[in-house]
């Protein structure tokens, strides 16, 4: 039952009820009030009647009474009226007229207790007052009983009875009584229509915001919210669409913006706020992960967290995690959970075209055909192979396996997120593969350890491509040994190559993995800081300058040398949009460094090339 309909049936029962209670209390006092009227009335019939005998008795025409009695008797509501005498007065005057004698029980009680007996007979049809009055013989005034009759003063010298019809009042009062509860019906109706009348709106108002906040707790905002209430009413409704269709619009928005990171979403649920929470949920264990793995110091270190991520976040007891080399087409194992590999062939070094994940470039999940991937000796098992392009040099696959068909499709309800995990790691393990690449390449100067010149023109674009991808900076460092040809010339080629190493000494005990030091020509250098900020490459270069400075070189014969260096920075991509042009830049500012003095570090500022055409 609705609010509505509880409160129109409560107000109706409440004025249902005082009706009644109204017209009980009427009905029983218009009894008591009919009953004590016809009473009053009686008795002054009584009084009349006493004072008629006695003025027949007077002037002793006490045989006419009977007339006289039957006028009163026919008066109104009267039914019957008769006299009865006591045994004194029948003992002195006889018996009387027919209606003097004593008709029922009544007549007989009050003749002997002196006393009025009243009773009231209610019938279908009518409703009767039966009373008795006695007369008392009285002794004062004008009426001394006791000169006429043969009695003491108080006896009793008979009585009067009658019978009186109520029944007019009875119905009267019923009468009243239906007006009565034809006004309270009446009212009642009134009433129940106003209350409806003003309070359904409210009501109506009440269920659609109560609809409203429902359907925003299951995440869906598109409500529209409206009454016909007016006043404060309307602009409660005009507040709550704004602030729905605000939520409805953010949240979409939120949403979709977030979609675009993970576009299969982190929940099966349809409420966005859930969905957003979860998705974000995920892109922050994602972005902690990348985090994490950017700071590992290789490339199996990231191996080595995927398969923790595999394990802990994914709960995945049994696979293998393989790393391919696209050159020479070999497949090695990185990590097997069970020890025994569910491929044909080595575990190390096999073939990688065998599998078909890596082949077709496509997740094999063995339910979905008979004997998918023909290579597998593990019929018994279910899996889910899915490989993973790193770049041109490098592949991944992951071959997840299950007893039972519901571990599987639990493993591959969760593909799309694993994804999500090795899509962050790509460009890391990217990154790190590059790095163990020129770690290991043969472009480096034999003289002072550090990458040449031509390592710089062969990675030069795979390190900008890679630093365009990960959103990240160069700090670019021209360095040159002020009047080294004087070294040279001074003391010869051997003290300025020992010059030389001691500055490429000082350059690779102040910078980090990830920075690049490079003999870019005979005694100059130039520094790839990664993600430095200015401030922190300033440092860098002061503790260089500094350090280098500070180098005391025995020239044999007691003599020593100290030399300076003047170095020159550009930002790569603040200052240009490759990291050629920021070399150039850096080389212009350390042409400017020579040009004031040497000795100094001197930042790129775009005037300085002025003159110049790049
Ligand atoms: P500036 O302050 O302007 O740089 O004056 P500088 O004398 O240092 O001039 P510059 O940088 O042009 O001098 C480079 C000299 O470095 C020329 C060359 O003889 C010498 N040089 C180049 N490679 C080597 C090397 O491997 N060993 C030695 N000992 N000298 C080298
Ligand atoms: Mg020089
Ligand atoms: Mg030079």
């Amino acid at each position: 039952m609705g609010t509505k309909s509880k409160l129109l049936l409560a107000v109706a029962v409440l004025l249902l009820g005082l009706t009644t209670a109204t017209i009980i209390n009427v009905s029983l006092n218009f009894r008591e009030y009919s009953i004590a009227s016809a009473i009053e009335k009686s008795k002054l019939t009584a009084e009349i009647v006493k004072d008629g005998l006695t003025a027949h008795m007077v002037n002793g025409i006490m045989d006419k009474r009977e007339y006289f009695l039957n006028q009163i008797s026919e008066h109104n509501d009267i039914k019957s009226l008769w006299l009865v005498r006591s045994p004194n007065v029948i003992k002195q005057y006889g018996e009387g007229f027919n209606n003097e004698t004593v008709r029922d029980a009544i007549d007989t009680q009050v003749l002997e207790s002196g006393e009025i007996v009243q009773n009231v007979v209610e019938k279908t049809d009518a409703i009767m007052l039966r009373i008795t009055i006695p007369y008392k013989a009285q002794a004062y005034g004008s009426q001394n009983c006791l000169s006429c009759h043969d009695v003491q003063r108080g006896d009793t010298l008979g009585a009067i009875s009658m019978e009186l019809d109520i029944s007019s009042m009875r119905n009267s009062g019923l009468v009243t009584l239906l007006k009565i509860l034809g006004i309270n019906l009446l009212f009642l109706v009134i009433i129940l229509y106003l209350i409806n009348y003003y309070v359904s709106p409210y009501i109506k108002l009440f269920s659609n915001l109560q609809e409203g906040i429902k359907k925003a707790h299951r995440g869906d905002f598109r409500h529209k919210f409206e009454s016909s209430v007016g006043g404060d009413a309307q602009s409660v409704i005009a507040q709550m669409n704004t602030l729905f269709g605000k939520m409805q619009e953010t949240f979409g928005d939120i949403k979709r913006n977030l979609e675009t990171f993970i576009p299969q979403g982190c929940s099966a649920s349809n409420d966005p706020l859930y969905e957003a929470n979860s998705i974000i949920g995920e892109l922050s264990d994602i972005y902690k992960f990348k985090k994490t793995i950017e700071l590992d110091a290789s490339k199996h270190a990231v191996y080595s967290r995927i398969t923790d991520i595999l394990k802990s976040k994914f709960a995945i007891k049994n696979f293998a995690f393989y790393e391919v080399n696209n050159i020479t087409g070999e497949r090695t194992l990185i990590y097997i959970s069970s020890g025994k590999s569910i491929c044909i062939g080595d575990i190390v070094d096999a073939d990688a075209t065998q599998c078909r994940a890596h082949r077709t470039k496509t997740d094999v999940i063995s339910t979905e055909f008979e004997n998918l991937c023909q290579t597998c000796n593990a019929k018994q098992l279910k899996y889910i192979c899915i490989p993973f392009s790193i770049n041109s040099d490098a592949s991944l696959i992951l071959s997840i396996t299950a007893q039972e068909d519901v571990e599987l499709s639990r493993v591959n309800a969760k593909i799309l997120n694993i994804k999500n995990y090795l899509e962050a790691a790509k460009p890391v393990i990217e990154s790190k593969i590059l790095m163990d690449k020129l770690r290991d390449t043969s472009l480096r100067d034999g003289m002072t350890g550090l990458y040449n010149r031509r390592f710089l023109e062969e990675f030069i674009d795979q390190i900008m491509s890679q630093a365009n991808r990960l959103d990240t900076s160069y700090s670019v460092m021209m360095l040159d040994v002020d009047f080294f040809k004087m070294v040279n010339d001074t003391h010869g080629h051997d003290v300025g190559d020992k010059v030389i190493v001691a500055l490429a000494n000082v350059l690779k005990e102040n910078i980090r993995d990830s920075d690049l030091a490079i003999r870019y020509g005979g005694e100059e250098f130039v520094i790839m800081l990664h993600n430095a900020t200015n401030e922190g490459t300033l440092k860098v270069a002061q503790k260089i300058h500094s350090e280098f400075g500070k180098l005391i070189f025995d020239v044999g014969v007691g003599e020593t040398l100290q030399k300076t260096i003047s170095i020159g920075i550009s930002k790569y991509p603040t200052d240009g949009d490759t990291i050629w042009k920021c070399i150039k830049y850096a080389d212009t500012a350390l042409y400017s460094a020579k040009n004031t003095g040497r000795n100094k570090i001197v930042e790129f500022t775009s005037d300085m090339f002025e003159s110049e055409n790049f």
